[in-house]
C-alpha cells in the first residue's frame, strides 16, 4: 500500500526525534571536568592582553584534553581556592604550580611531574639592607596563603624572627613589599624568575631552597580516569615536542 504523503512526513520527523535524542544522550556523556586553576602565576597561569588565560599550564591542559579528548571548563579561582574547591568537590582537578609534597600526597593524587621548582625569597629591587634571612629579624615577611612557599617560610620563622602577613594571590605579595609593608615574600623561583624578567620591581639575594616539582591533582581515590588521561597526554606531550614548545613559548624570552 501507497504511503501518504502525511505518514511520510510523520516518519521523518519521528526519525529526526529519534536521531536529536540519540545525539543529546550521547553528548551529555561527555564529562565535562572542573579544572581550577590559580589567577596569576606566571608564567604558568595569567591572563594575556585580551584577557585570555595562557601559561604553561593552561597550554599544557588543553594540549592533554585535545590529545586525550577530554571537556573541561576552567576555572581561575587562586591557589588556596582552587585546592578548597577540589576539597569539596566542587572541581575535579587543580593545575595551578602545584608542588607535589608527601604532606599533600596524603589526601591528593599527583600526576607524573611536569616541572621542577623550589622557593625563593624576594626583596624590594632598591633594598641593599637584606643579605640573607637574618636581616629579617622583627620584621614582616609577605607569603601567599597555602604554599610551598608559606610553609618554608613557617619552617623558618622562629629561627629567624619575623612575621608572617599572608595574602591569597601572588601580585598582592609583590604590592606590599613594593609598598614597604613587607621587607620579603617567599614564592616559587621560577614564577618569581619571570616575574623579575617582566619589571615586577624585587630582586632575589639568596639561592633557591630545595623544592617539589609541579603536579596535576585530584582528590585522593577519585577521578582516575582524569589522572590517567592527564599522564598518558602528557607522556605523549613529551614524546611529540609538544611540551618543550610549550615551555620555550614561556620561558625563552627574548
Ligand atoms: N608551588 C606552590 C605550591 O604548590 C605555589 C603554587 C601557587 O601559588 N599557585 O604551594
Amino acid at each position: 500500500m501507497k504511503k501518504t504523503i502525511m505518514q511520510r512526513c510523520g516518519a521523518f520527523i519521528a526519525a529526526l526525534l529519534a536521531a536529536a535524542a540519540l545525539f543529546t544522550a550521547c553528548s551529555k556523556k561527555t564529562t565535562e571536568y572542573v579544572i581550577a586553576t590559580d589567577t596569576t602565576f606566571a608564567p604558568f597561569e595569567f591572563q594575556d592582553a585580551n584577557r585570555q588565560y595562557v601559561g604553561i599550564d593552561i597550554d599544557l591542559l588543553a594540549a592533554i584534553a585535545a590529545d586525550q579528548k577530554i571537556a573541561y571548563r576552567l576555572e581561575p579561582l587562586g591557589f588556596s581556592a582552587a585546592v578548597a574547591a577540589l576539597e569539596s568537590n566542587q572541581a575535579d582537578g587543580v593545575i595551578a604550580g602545584m608542588s607535589i609534597t608527601t604532606e599533600r600526597q596524603k589526601k591528593y593524587d599527583f600526576s607524573t611531574p611536569y616541572y621542577d621548582s623550589g622557593v625563593v625569597m624576594a626583596i624590594r629591587a632598591d633594598n641593599e639592607t637584606i643579605k640573607d634571612y637574618s636581616g629579617l629579624a622583627g620584621l614582616n615577611v609577605a607569603v601567599k596563603t597555602g604554599t610551598e612557599g608559606a610553609t618554608f617560610a613557617e619552617s623558618i620563622q622562629a629561627q629567624y624572627n619575623f612575621n608572617l602577613k599572608y595574602f591569597e594571590e601572588s601580585p598582592y605579595m609583590y604590592e606590599e613589599v613594593k609598598a614597604g609593608g613587607s621587607v620579603a615574600c617567599f614564592e616559587d623561583y621560577p614564577v618569581m624568575a619571570y616575574g623579575i624578567t617582566q619589571g615586577n620591581g624585587l630582586k632575589m639575594v639568596t639561592g633557591m631552597e630545595k623544592g617539589s616539582s609541579y603536579g596535576f591533582a585530584v582528590l585522593k581515590g577519585k577521578n582516575t580516569p582524569l589522572l590517567d588521561a592527564f599522564n598518558k597526554g602528557l607522556a605523549n606531550l613529551r614524546a611529540n615536542g609538544t611540551y618543550q614548545r610549550i615551555l620555550d613559548k614561556y620561558t625563552k624570552t627574548n
